[in-house]
């Protein structure tokens, strides 16, 4: 039988604005290095920026991530912020509207249906 658990203390759990804002660099930042696994060094280099700026997006990012799950506030984003897609059967590419909801989107020229999966999470030793 395992050991019972060690009591843990909370303090009071903070009330934020219902609305949190993400800007799209902060979403891309979470996206490379929290989903994709990149170090910060590569994801800046994909953002095309420098690493010290890539931290300060991502933790900027983080910070706003825990305040909307701890605080349950509605997650917004500025402006519009697009995904690219590249049909693998025709190699037709379009922009759509990002919505963390679908997990499959049709190709508006050929038909083809594209699905997508969480990446697997790479391990890494290192990565900060
Ligand atoms: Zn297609």
């Amino acid at each position: 039988m395992p050991r019972r658990r060690c009591r843990r203390f909370f303090s009071e759990f903070p009330a934020f604005p219902g609305v949190v804002e993400f800007t799209p660099e902060e979403l891309e930042a979470l996206r490379l290095a929290d989903i994709e696994g990149l170090t910060q060094v590569e994801a800046a280099e994909k953002m095309g920026i420098s690493q010290p700026t890539f931290h300060r997006i991502l933790k900027e990012a983080r910070r706003k991530a825990s305040m909307a799950i701890v605080g349950g506030a509605t997650v917004n984003v500025y402006g519009d912020v697009f995904r690219v897609f590249v049909c693998s059967e025709c190699g037709y590419s379009w922009k759509a509207p990002f919505s963390a909801e679908f997990d499959r989107v049709e190709c508006p020229k050929c038909g083809n249906v594209l699905f997508f999966e969480f990446p697997r999470r790479r391990r890494r030793r290192g990565r900060w």
